[in-house]
């Protein structure tokens, strides 16, 4: 069996306690490799490698810096068939997506930083008759990254890598549910010479290790993804400490198709957008708005795609869904379906579990499912599920659909399927959310802004804003 060690200082270590928590094989439901359960000690231990490293790394060029964050990442992709099957195995999705989406996605973020700082410039304000200001933007110093178990190497990655290219010493946490590719990630660190203390990764619990990197008072600003209620206990203890956040949280985001609207195009993109990694994408559609005319139509071919993706094992190349997480989320989804019904709901696909065979007879597999004939403001249509689970509810004006879109508590992503210039244009105005898809789905440009309003989440990641958010500004006035 596997045992996942800590990265620390350049070695990797056992925990201080020696203590392990199990890591288990979602499609298969055993355990199949062990992970450090970490304490405050060993987020001490990384904090102290990483001030000793800090000094070294900051006024290191960052030529120099991207040449080995380059060397990581190509590291990665060379061996892209065996990261992209940890990751399956650790999280149970269709290793086809990790080949597809999750790994490439990592490497391009390593690729994307390494390269982005070498643009990043800093600002300077002449004053008529007085003189220059100059901005500088230095690292931040010790900066923690907590990200979940959705997009495992993917989202790590996404924070990691920003916050090595502008100079700053890491002290990250992955998700204890999907720890593996982070594990494999501290291996090529080491192989790509690294610097020992620049980057480390610390397992375990949320509450023990993650808390210890947000009470840390030497780590001075803490990026994190991952659920609302998370994140609100990380800012109540991070905020009156004064550091520096940076929150990507929950969402339950519309995918608001008119009649007007490439149909063909709509429907296949919803299958991805309510489907794709079980569900288990910050970014999915979850409450599918419909406008009248087509509502029918679309109800009855959307079902009948629905009712015929395969849900099968991670490895099988057909498989559209593979497992979901973990049998505590399972539950929970399955949970929620239970909600819908007893709101009104009906079950019009799916609904339940799906038992496979042999070896995966007790994997957590569930059946993509669609509900309708709920209100907009029922405990379904407003909680984040998080699963294979969606709502289509009809709707007469646009006015209406804004109002119904716009009325959750969370505003990460949206979707507007229309050919009417004008009112895609007017719609993505009036939309409550920090990204917004016209005639799309999931199309990202790494310069971009990306992050979510309301209680989805606080600043914005991507490009020049996470180098932004890694830095820090000071500002020089010269008299001239
Ligand atoms: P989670 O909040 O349970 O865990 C996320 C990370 O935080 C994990 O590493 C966990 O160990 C750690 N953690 C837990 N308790 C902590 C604490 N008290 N202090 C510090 N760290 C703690 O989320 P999850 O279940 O892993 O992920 C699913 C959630 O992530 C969903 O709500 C999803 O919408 C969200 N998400 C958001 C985005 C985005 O970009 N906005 C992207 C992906 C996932």
């Amino acid at each position: 069996m596997k045992i996942i060690k800590n990265y620390i200082g350049g070695q990797l270590i056992s925990p201080v306690l020696d203590e392990y928590l199990d890591n288990v094989d979602p499609s298969r439901g055993i355990v199949y490799s062990k992970i450090p359960d970490s304490t405050t000690d060993d987020v001490e231990k990384a904090v102290q490698a990483a001030e000793k490293a800090y000094e070294g790394w900051s006024n290191t060029p960052k030529e120099a810096r991207g040449a080995i964050m380059i060397k990581i990442a190509d590291i990665i992709e060379s061996r892209m068939n065996e990261f992209a099957a940890a990751e399956s195995l650790d999280n149970g999705k269709p290793v086809k997506l990790a080949m597809q989406v999750d790994i490439p996605r990592a490497v391009s973020n390593l690729k994307f930083f390494a390269t982005a700082i070498q643009h990043f410039a800093s600002e300077s304000h002449y004053m008529e008759g007085l003189g220059v200001n100059y901005t500088t933007r230095k690292p931040i110093g010790i900066v923690g990254c907590i990200s979940p178990w959705n997009l495992p190497l993917y989202l790590f990655t996404w924070k990691i890598a920003p916050a090595l290219a502008a100079g700053n010493c890491v002290v990250a946490k992955p998700s204890e549910v999907t720890p593996m590719t982070a594990f494999m990630l501290s291996e090529v660190c080491k192989e790509a010479g690294l610097p020992e203390g620049v980057l480390n990764i610390v397992h375990g619990l949320g509450h023990k290790v993650g808390d210890a990197i947000t009470k840390h008072p030497k780590i001075k600003a803490i990026s994190f993804t991952g659920g609302t209620a998370t994140g609100k206990t990380i800012a109540t203890i991070a905020a009156p400490m004064f550091k520096k956040l940076s929150l990507e949280l929950g969402g339950k985001n519309p995918n608001i198709i008119f009649a007007d609207c490439d149909f063909e195009d709509a429907l296949s993109t919803t299958m991805r957008s309510s489907f794709a990694n079980q569900g288990q994408i910050c970014l999915c559609g979850s409450r599918i708005f419909i406008e009248r005319p087509i509502y029918e139509k679309f109800k009855a071919a959307f079902v009948a795609k629905t009712a015929e993706s395969k849900v099968s094992y991670p490895s099988d190349p057909e498989a559209k869904l593979g497992a979901v997480v973990s049998k505590p989320h399972m539950e929970k989804v399955l949970s929620y379906i239970e909600l819908a019904k007893e709101e009104g709901g009906t079950v019009l696909t799916g609904g339940e579990q799906v038992k496979l065979e042999g070896e995966y007879a007790n994997g957590y597999y569930l059946r993509p499912t669609i509900i309708e004939g709920l209100t907009f403001d029922c405990r379904t249509n407003q909680e984040e599920i998080f699963g294979p689970v969606v709502t289509i509810t009809p709707f007469d004006t646009e006015e209406e659909v804004l109002m119904m879109a716009n009325s959750t508590e969370y505003g990460l992503a949206s979707t507007v399927w229309t050919s009417n210039l004008k009112r895609a244009h007017r719609v993505a105005d009036h939309l409550h959310t920090g990204i917004v898809w016209v005639n799309a789905w999931l199309v990202r440009d790494l310069r971009t802004p990306f992050g979510g309003m309301k209680s989805s989440g606080v600043g914005r990641e991507g490009g020049f804003e996470a180098l932004r958010f890694f830095t820090e500004a000071k500002n020089v006035f010269i008299k001239s």
